[in-house]
């Protein structure tokens, strides 16, 4: 296909969109943070909105992609730092729709995954508020694959669970640590570093080995990916000595010992935010 064929095919894919209607706001997933795995409808959406509300797990490389034109609100929250409390982002979603703005709310990897993007959606239609959910590549996804970690290859695991290590404000962590600790099995954590302990602790006692091998992921898919491989009973350790912040995935599983294999260096035209020196800050620490 030419260069003039290909342009034409995204051309044509724009004008079978339906354009972002002023009133409407559109839940849009932006992926872990390498535009390039911006899906093509949320990139036609943040070039067309006139109001972008988003949080801080939207990459700087994808906010310079956004209408230059566009009202931008940052309700995003560093951890443990004052933020924009849900209900306010909610409040101004309704807010912005009833002015007749064209809305984006953009957020972090997939909307629906650990997201609030489901309470975002249900407070929008209480309101009467038409909106669109548009998915992204959720972190799990997107940091294993860019990291060499293939969560379900069939030689080492049957299944993978999406985790949250996180619980509101004063609420233990309480899973279900007998089903999570079962062999054969891919457990993701999502805001896991601060109950990393936990995490230790319940799946020891309910059946995982200490050599069980761990990977770290901090800002996966950026030009700061910091990865690490440990296991379960040096995690602490490891979370400590590399000094690993959010936002960072812990994967649990024996599908983990294949990053040494099939983590790779960055290939020119694919995953571009990996390009150049960031790209020689994945670190491997022996388990
Ligand atoms: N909706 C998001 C998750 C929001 S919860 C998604 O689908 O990915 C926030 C948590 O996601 C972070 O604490 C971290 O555990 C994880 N996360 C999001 N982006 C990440 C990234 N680029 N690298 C590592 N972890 C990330």
């Amino acid at each position: 296909m030419t260069t003039s064929q290909r342009k034409k095919c995204l051309v044509e894919f724009q004008l079978a969109e339906q354009p972002l209607r002023a009133g409407e706001v559109a839940i849009v997933g932006a992926g872990p943070g390498d535009p390039g795995l911006l899906t093509l409808r949320a990139l036609m959406l943040i070039q067309q909105a006139d109001a972008i509300v988003y949080d801080r797990l939207v990459s700087p490389q994808i906010m310079e992609l956004v209408n230059p034109g566009a009202e931008r609100i940052h309700v995003g929250k560093a951890s443990g730092c004052h933020y924009v409390a849900q209900e306010d982002t909610n409040e101004l979603l309704v807010q912005l729709a009833v002015k007749q703005r064209r809305v984006v709310r953009l957020k972090g990897g997939d909307p629906y995954i650990f997201g609030r993007g489901g309470e975002e959606a249900e407070f929008l239609v209480d309101n009467d508020i038409d909106f669109l959910v548009v998915p992204g590549i959720t972190s799990a996804a997107g940091c294993s694959s860019y990291c060499g970690i293939p969560l379900t290859h069939r030689d080492y695991a049957q299944s993978v669970t999406f985790v949250t290590g996180h619980r509101k404000a004063d609420h233990a962590l309480d899973l279900n640590w007998k089903v999570l600790s079962a062999p054969n099995q891919t457990c993701v954590f999502y805001m896991g570093l601060h109950n990393a302990p936990t995490i230790v602790r319940e799946l020891i006692a309910n059946g995982r080995s200490g050599d069980c091998p761990v990977a770290l992921i901090e800002r996966g898919t950026t030009p700061q990916q910091h990865m690490a491989v440990t296991n379960l009973k040096n995690l602490e350790e490891t979370i400590r000595m590399e000094g690993f912040q959010p936002p960072t995935l812990i994967i649990v599983g024996e599908v983990v010992q294949l990053a040494d294999k099939l983590a790779q260096p960055a290939k020119a035209g694919w995953n571009s935010a990996l390009i150049g020196p960031a790209a020689a800050t994945a670190t491997r620490r022996p388990a």
